[in-house]
Formats: C-alpha cells, sequence, structure tokens
C-alpha cells in the first residue's frame, strides 16, 4: 500500500517538472509567431507534435531557470541556498543568453554573477526606481519549489517568495510565485476521487489572502512607483504590446510612448488606471470586474485573491452550462507577462480544461490545458509552462503522451531530475519522522 501511494507520488513529481518543460516548448513558437488564440490553429499544430524530430521543440527561459532552481535543490539536499540559486541563474544565462530572457532581468542576472555579490537580493531591489518587478518571472520557474511533502508546506511558501525575490522584488511578482508553488503543492496532493475545482480555489483563496495582508503597503507603493514608471521613461516592450489600441501609429514604440504621455496628461486616475490594467487595487476595478465580484471585505484588496474569485466565478458559470468566452478569460484574468496577469489564468487552464473541450476533442485533459492556454495568446510560453506543471503535478507522468516527451527539448532531462527531487523530499521527510513510525499504520 505504501509502495502504491508512494509510485503515484513518484509519477507526479516527474508529471510536474516534464509538464512545465512541455508547456514551455510547445507554447514558445506561439509567443514568436504570436498566433495563438486560434484553437484551430493550436489543434494543427499539436497534430504535428508527434512527428517533429526529438528535442526539435526548444526550451525558453522558463525551463532555463526552473532547471537551476531545481539543481539548487538536488545539490543541497532538498535546503533553499539563495546564493547558489542566484548564481545558477546567473551563469545559465551566460550560457545560453538566447532563451528569450525579458530584457530588464538581464542587468539582475549581470550583477548576480559578479563575485563580489553580497546579499543575493540586493540587484532586484534596484529595478525599476526600487519598486522592482512584478513580472511573471518568478513564477514561472518555482515549480520545483511546489514538490515537496505536507508537513513542509510552511517552508515552502518562504522558499517561492525567496526564490523569486532573487529577481523579482515588487510583491506582485513574488506573491505570484507564492500564488503559483502552492497551485501545484494542492494539485500534487490532491485525490482525484474527491476533488472539487471550487474547494481547491477556495484553498488558495485563503492562503492568499493571508499572504496579500502580509504586506499591502508593498503592494500599494510598488504598484505607485510602477505606475509613475509605467508614465515615464522605463516601460519596456513587453508593456508596450499590451497596448490595445490599434492603428499604424501605435506600432512605433516613440510614437506610442508620446501617446502614453499624452494620455498621462489628459485623462482622469481612474482612466490611466484602467488603462495599465493598474485596477487591481480593489477599490478602483472597472465595472465589469466589480460586478463579478461577490463580496467587497477587506481580503478583496489584495489583487490575487480578487484575480481567484474572478476565475472561481468562470468555474461556476461553465458547471451552469454557461460558456466561459475565450475573450472574457483573457480580459478579467489576462494572458499578459506581468505575475498577476498569468498565474491565475494558468491555474484557471488547468481547471477549465479538467472538463472535454469542443476545441480539443482529441486530447486529454493534460494536453488540453497545455493547448487551451497557447489559444488564449499572449504570454504563451509561460502561462502553458505554468499550467502543465501544475496539471502534471495532479495527473502524473502517465498522462503525458510519449512522443510529446520526445519532441520537447530538456524533457528527459525534467524527468530524471524529478526522480532525483523526489528521493530527496521523501528521503528528509522519513528521517525527520525518525521513530514515529506508528504512524505509518495510517
Ligand atoms: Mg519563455
Amino acid at each position: 500500500m505504501m509502495s502504491a501511494v508512494r509510485a503515484s507520488l513518484r509519477s507526479r513529481f516527474q508529471g510536474c517538472l516534464v509538464g512545465g518543460v512541455i508547456g514551455d516548448c510547445v507554447g514558445a513558437p506561439f509567443e514568436v509567431t504570436g498566433s495563438g488564440g486560434s484553437p484551430r490553429y493550436v489543434r494543427k499544430f499539436a497534430e504535428k507534435i508527434p512527428s517533429v524530430p526529438p528535442g526539435s521543440l526548444q526550451f525558453t527561459d522558463d525551463t532555463a531557470m526552473a532547471r537551476s532552481i531545481t539543481a539548487s535543490l538536488i545539490q543541497h539536499n532538498g535546503e533553499y541556498k539563495p546564493m547558489d540559486m542566484a548564481k545558477r541563474f546567473a551563469s545559465e544565462y551566460s550560457k545560453e543568453p538566447g532563451r528569450g530572457y525579458g530584457g530588464n532581468v538581464i542587468d539582475v542576472f549581470a550583477a548576480l554573477g559578479d563575485d563580489k555579490l553580497k546579499d543575493a537580493y540586493e540587484p532586484a531591489k534596484k529595478q525599476f526606481g526600487g519598486s522592482g518587478s512584478y513580472g511573471n518571472g518568478g513564477a514561472m520557474r518555482v515549480a520545483p519549489v511546489g514538490l515537496c511533502m505536507e508537513e513542509r508546506f510552511i517552508q515552502m511558501i518562504e522558499i517561492a517568495k525567496s526564490s523569486a525575490q532573487i529577481t523579482h522584488s515588487n510583491a506582485l511578482g513574488y506573491n505570484g510565485a507564492i500564488l503559483q508553488a502552492c497551485a501545484v503543492h494542492l494539485a500534487l496532493h490532491a485525490d482525484p476521487k474527491t476533488f472539487c475545482r471550487c474547494t481547491y480555489v477556495d484553498k488558495l483563496i485563503g492562503i492568499m489572502s493571508s499572504q496579500e495582508k502580509k504586506d499591502p503597503d508593498d503592494n500599494l507603493k510598488g504598484a505607485k512607483r510602477a505606475r509613475m514608471t509605467f508614465m515615464g521613461k522605463e516601460m519596456s516592450d513587453d508593456e508596450v504590446s499590451d497596448d490595445e489600441s490599434g492603428g499604424p501609429e501605435t506600432q512605433g514604440v516613440y510614437c506610442h510612448k508620446l501617446r502614453v504621455l499624452k494620455n498621462g496628461m489628459v485623462l482622469t486616475r481612474g482612466e490611466r488606471d484602467d488603462l495599465y490594467g493598474m485596477t487591481f487595487m480593489g477599490k478602483e476595478m472597472s465595472d465589469d470586474e466589480v460586478s463579478d465580484e461577490e463580496s467587497g471585505g477587506p481580503e478583496t484588496q489584495g489583487v490575487y485573491c480578487h484575480k481567484l474569485r474572478v476565475l472561481k466565478k468562470f468555474l461556476e458559470k461553465a458547471d451552469n452550462g454557461t460558456d466561459v468566452r475565450m475573450d472574457d478569460v483573457v480580459e478579467h484574468l489576462g494572458n499578459r507577462i506581468s505575475a498577476h496577469y498569468s498565474v491565475p489564468t494558468a491555474i484557471y487552464c488547468f481547471l477549465n480544461a479538467m472538463h472535454p473541450m469542443n476545441d480539443f476533442p482529441d486530447y486529454n485533459a493534460f494536453q488540453r490545458t497545455i493547448l487551451y492556454a497557447i489559444a488564449l495568446d499572449g504570454d504563451t510560453d509561460t502561462i502553458a509552462s505554468m499550467a502543465g506543471a501544475i496539471a502534471g503535478a495532479y495527473y502524473g507522468i502517465e498522462a503525458i503522451p510519449k512522443p510529446w516527451i520526445t519532441a520537447c527539448e530538456g524533457a528527459e532531462d525534467a524527468l530524471k531530475k524529478a526522480d532525483d527531487l523526489y528521493s530527496i523530499m521523501v528521503n528528509t521527510e522519513t528521517s525527520k519522522e525518525g521513530a514515529a513510525t506508528s504512524d505509518e499504520e495510517k
């Protein structure tokens, strides 16, 4: 009995790390081409996966950084060593800089790689005029941290937060990593026989509610500083692509920035917030989002709690037979590079894909998770990678078709590392329990 339970947990460790790689590799071509958003096109691509040359779907920064986290944890017997992790990020980047890293994090890598570095968290704190980044880089790589025994839950949250802070010091950035690690962890230990999607989301809301209360000032100050930065000269390319207005003039970055400047002066504060997706502060949500919101308690001021509630509404709508449109998912949950516009989306992809989908009738739930995430367009590799890691932790390696593993670069390596991490986590817990063998009767 004991060995059956452990075999299944081992399979879930494997499913998680391999699932993350597959989401990254399958999602990456869509991010480059911008051809997500059409389920038909995604289906056509998926049909070809079994016949592509082995390893020809290449991984990007998501996998490169997740591998560094896994390797660091394995090297130190499951212990978190910030300086080692920071050095691994930097050296992985310098070995293969062409893996699609975000432009801003490169400055952090340069500082992390410096021999004189004393504090692994210092370089990230200086980003964006001191507000730090709230991109999804901390969350996209955090799945291995979620792979641990339930007894280690509190410690896991701390590691998720700290490992994210090496590059993402804004509360929105590291809270996104906490949410993603918890989503993986709860999926890992969930019993499919009794699993309830809404209960799963409620648990995540409970966790994020206490996390977001810990640093409300940080959230607020960080967002205000970031807003000021947006209005100024530090808008990244990715944020430019967030601009929704069409027209040829928006294609030029200087025109775009001048428009931003102009808009900043003539729009009301509420309109500006809306323009930049800064509506997460709770009290300044758009009408649509407010109507999605059930209650206005103090905890709704946290963006992640708010998004998880919206997500739950979508699930309830679907359960009642109402179609939830992809456009609505993108509008309310997001498909961007910022953590709060992508982590809740990834969780939704996993939960939504549990049921059959008309768009992807010939694929299992793990595959549907990946394909649906890509069809949402936007930051396809990262959202599919995060969703794939959660789905893999839930369904196990058996749900991932062999040809998909073969097609994706780095998937075999993830399989091996998952085994090593599993051995460490199981043995660490067993040795800690020591003489408390009577518990095993349970
Ligand atoms: Mg990537």
